[in-house]
């Protein structure tokens, strides 16, 4: 076996598989690349070639246009490319719609590279696929015991409660334009909420292309502070730069909520004046990255960013060999950093 450290390397711009000539979400432009998903940290403009499922490639269209990469080619979740002597498929990651893990095989050993990802069921894309490896590539976005998310319909039910207590108040949440903000909807779908979900403008975009490309999402409306009387008793979902700058607190009594795995701390709750905290989060919590570390069975981890201090030291405990890449600009957008 051809040890995947000797192939598959970290570089200025990112992961590079040298013998496939291809880098794994380059911060950097590059001629050839694959992208995880369509999260600003991961897909960025100007590459040469553009490897994604279709999905990823129609959300970097939607957000960067003529930036989208001068090629595009679409690869089907578990179609198999050669590119020279590497084998590569993308499998489902879970995270946001189209979002994919990278899988390598080259020299009789395998790597899987997984982007983002999370454990719980998402009813707006495929579920996590855990693939058996040699080298596991995984973010550490909430790798700290601390951080357990609960049943998002645990977190949507707290929300209606609170909802049908303050019938004159106008609920608003924060929360992410690509994958938070459509998740968000289904789960209140799920739960029976039938009223139009009102959507700042800024939202709009993605969560057409997700009704375009198949995703129920029901009836969706333009949310302005102007209309808004016609808000009250109404939920609201807007990014969380609006809850930031007050654009939420021009609306009629507002209960300020935001959905994000930050909430589970208390300060970043109040820092950020928001009254009701929905744990709900796009990323594997502690127990999820080490159930996952543990069923894609590798002897080696490599932890892209986050945390990579304690889940090193974790896996060490349980035998499993950590190395943190440190890759920087990962993290930027969603929950990586400080959002909230
Ligand atoms: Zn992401
Ligand atoms: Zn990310």
């Amino acid at each position: 076996m051809t040890p995947p450290e000797q192939w598959l390397r970290v570089t200025p711009q990112g992961l590079f598989c040298a013998p496939a000539g291809v880098f794994i979400d380059p911060t950097r432009p590059v001629a050839r690349a694959v992208i995880t998903h369509g999260h600003a940290d991961h897909a960025r403009p100007g590459h040469g070639a553009v490897l994604a499922t279709a999905e990823t490639l129609a959300i970097m269209r939607a957000r960067m246009g003529e930036g989208a990469g001068d090629r595009q080619q679409a690869l089907a979740y578990g179609e198999t490319l050669r590119l020279g002597e590497v084998a590569l498929r993308l499998v489902p990651a879970g995270h946001v719609l189209g979002s994919a893990q990278v899988v390598l095989e080259y020299g009789g050993a395998r790597a899987l590279v997984s982007g983002d990802y999370k454990r719980q069921p998402d009813p707006t894309c495929a579920s996590f696929e855990p693939v058996p490896c040699d080298v596991f590539v995984t973010e550490a976005t909430f790798a700290l015991p601390v951080f357990r998310h609960p049943p998002p319909a645990q977190e949507i039910g707290r929300l209606l409660r609170s909802v049908a207590l303050f019938p004159e108040r106008t609920h608003v949440i924060g929360c992410y334009a690509l994958g938070k903000a459509q998740r968000l909807i289904a789960l209140l779908r799920q739960a029976g909420w039938q009223q139009p979900i009102w959507l700042h403008g800024t939202l709009i975009p993605l969560c057409r292309l997700y009704q375009e490309l198949g995703v129920e999402l029901g009836e969706l409306r333009p949310a302005t502070v102007a209309e808004k009387s016609a808000l009250r008793g109404a939920i609201v979902l807007a990014p969380p730069s609006a809850i930031a700058d007050r654009w939420a607190r021009r609306l009629e009594d507002p209960v300020v909520c935001m959905a994000s795995g930050w909430m589970r701390v208390r300060q970043r709750a109040k820092q950020g004046g928001v009254e009701l905290p929905l744990v709900i989060s796009d990323h594997a919590d502690w127990d999820d990255l080490l159930r996952t570390i543990a069923e894609v069975g590798a002897p080696e981890v490599w932890v892209t960013h986050g945390r990579d201090d304690a889940l090193v030291h974790a896996l060490a405990q349980r035998g499993v060999r950590g190395r943190a890449l440190h890759l920087v600009g990962l993290g930027e957008e969603e929950e990586g950093v400080d959002a909230a």
